[in-house]
């Protein structure tokens, strides 16, 4: 059994597919067991052989012998005492692992051949690169980057995943995911609620514990994974998936009730997205609105910049499907682990506190009036509210408004409509800014609290780092205050105030959250309706 941090609640019983990318293989890793680690070798150079044993048969039968002798080549390879005397003894004498000196020595291999001046010799590196390769996933058990068709009730095991890796899961085959690294709040944990997988993060060496294809129990909730399970433990597991989908089947009743407290007080219970089709997710699953369209996700997973076009297209369908009800659309919140790879970013020490978002938005003004006239243009098409993130003064909000007046003017001098008196809000999610709420709340429209950046830069934990998320904690004294000062200082200037952090969502906080008076709770669309219950029962 293996323990990390619960990220996405529900159960899956599956398959492990390993997502692992070549650097992240091929680190250097101390060994304690010299035995153990050469027999993995030798395991792994008589597997490769088998398989080009087999290779070689079937290329001669299907297209002659002179074509199946490169896999001649690359066997006697496997077989040269020099070629594996060198990964041998590299092991040996450095006590390390076995893939990191397989490839020195093939690096070494493939630079002395492709210096010689022999055509026939230079081609001889690539047979070099190729077996190497071979035996390298064999070594590993592992497939590379290619995770090639999924079967059904796949689990994804990965070192990590990125905000797009996610995005990009299949969801009819992948049914969890699992990874050593990152926090609740990382982007991979976030997707995985918008998805309603299942998903463990934060889990040391699950890459290490787990081969391709090994049969395991996926428990979100407490945040375990059962490798090669007992039909017992199969048993239970089922159990508990179908009574935990049938609560949720249950708490569906909830859906189209309004959210009020009992007392009458009215609470907005909204959803985070991503993709505008995500609203059909959110109104399923009750949500009064969105409080959070995070847009760097239309830039992701392409070539180029969403044009205008594309943007306002975007925005107007989950605007038109929210039918009147609020739509809060972020600006692009680009850098800290979100990166494009048509936007080149510099590399930063620390990129959560460098270039990015807002800061990014008001330096680069081409690129981020794209988004203002579209979000402008589709503002015509229903309730839809303008959010700035990582605001730090009141300087930048109004720099921020300039810019969008600019828009304005731009708009209305082409005869394109938009709404006027649209919203306009800042997330706050920098300690600076729950500290100046009461000179912010002035200016804006509207306060978002974004608890995932708010609590790691008051706490100063990395958000993804599990090794500190016993220092990550939403309920923090001093997080807490920050909260209540920005609600309070929203109410003394009649502006509303909502959350859309991770923390909204989070059970154990919502009544504390309530008591403080927040207007709007914005959170994954599977947290909503347990939200709406406990707001409906309090
Ligand atoms: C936040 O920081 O709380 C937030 C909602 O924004 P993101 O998670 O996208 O940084
Ligand atoms: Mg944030």
């Amino acid at each position: 059994m293996k323990k990390g941090i619960a990220a996405s609640k529900g159960y899956a019983i599956g398959n492990v597919v390993l997502k692992v990318k070549e650097e992240e293989i091929i680190v250097e890793r101390k060994i304690d067991n010299l035995d153990s680690e050469k027999e993995r070798l030798q395991k792994a150079l008589t597997t490769s052989r088998d398989q080009l044993e087999r290779i070689k048969d079937k290329a001669e039968a299907e297209m002659g012998a002179d074509k199946a002798a490169v896999f001649e080549s690359h066997m006697m390879l496997l077989d040269d005492p020099e070629f594996v005397g060198a990964i041998e003894s590299g092991v040996e004498a450095n006590m390390i692992n076995a893939e990191k000196v397989l490839k020195d020595v093939v690096d070494m291999y493939v630079s002395i051949f492709d210096s010689m001046e022999d055509e026939y010799m230079k081609e001889r590196a690539a047979d070099v690169k190729d077996v190497g390769n071979r035996i390298l996933n064999n070594l590993l058990g592992k497939s590379m980057n290619d995770i090639g068709e999924l079967k059904n009730n796949t689990v994804i095991v990965a070192h990590d995943l990125t905000p797009s890796d996610t995005a990009e899961l299949d969801k009819s085959k992948v049914i969890a995911f699992l990874t050593n690294i990152g926090g609740r709040t990382s982007h991979s944990a976030i997707m995985a609620r918008t998805l309603e997988i299942p998903a463990i993060v934060g889990m040391g060496d699950i890459t290490d514990t787990v081969k391709n294809g090994d049969f395991i129990i996926v428990d979100g909730i407490e945040g375990i994974v059962i490798i090669n399970p007992t039909e017992e433990q199969i048993n239970e597991y089922n159990l508990r998936k179908v009574e935990f989908e049938a609560e949720k089947e249950e708490l569906k009743k909830l859906a189209n009730v309004e959210t009020k407290t009992k007392a009458g007080r009215r609470i907005e219970v909204v959803g985070n997205i991503g993709k505008p089709e995500d609203v059909h997710k959110v109104l399923e699953n009750g949500g009064e609105g969105v409080g959070l369209f995070r847009t760097e996700f239309l830039y992701m997973d392409r070539e180029t910049m969403p044009t205008e076009e594309e943007q306002f297209e975007a925005y107007k369908y989950a605007a038109e499907k929210l039918d009147g009800k609020p739509l809060v659309i972020r600006t692009l919140d680009i850098g800290g682990d979100k990166k494009l790879p048509y936007l080149p970013m510099p590399e930063e020490m620390n990129p959560f506190l460098g270039y990015r978002a807002i800061r990014l938005c008001l330096d680069q003004v081409d690129l981020f009036k794209i988004q203002l006239r579209a979000l402008l243009r589709a503002s015509a098409f229903g309730n839809l509210k303008i959010m700035f993130p990582m605001i730090s003064s009141v300087q930048e909000f109004l720099e921020a408004k300039k810019i969008l007046a600019e828009c304005m003017g731009e708009l209305k001098a082409q005869g394109k409509a938009f709404n006027e008196s649209l919203e306009t809000g800042i997330m706050i999610e920098i300690p600076s800014a729950a500290v100046m709420a009461d000179e912010l709340a002035k200016h804006v429209d509207f306060f978002s609290i974004g608890t995932n950046d708010l609590i790691q830069y008051t706490l100063a934990a990395d958000r993804m780092n599990e090794k500190v998320s016993y220092l990550y904690d939403p309920m923090h004294p001093a997080v807490l205050r920050l909260i209540k000062m920005t609600i309070d200082a929203a109410h003394k200037e009649g502006k509303w105030c909502g959350m859309c952090g991770e923390m909204a969502g989070d059970e154990t906080a919502v009544p504390t959250l309530l008591e403080y008076g927040l207007d709007e709770f914005s959170m994954s669309a599977s947290s909503i309706l347990r939200a709406k219950q406990i707001i409906i029962n309090s």
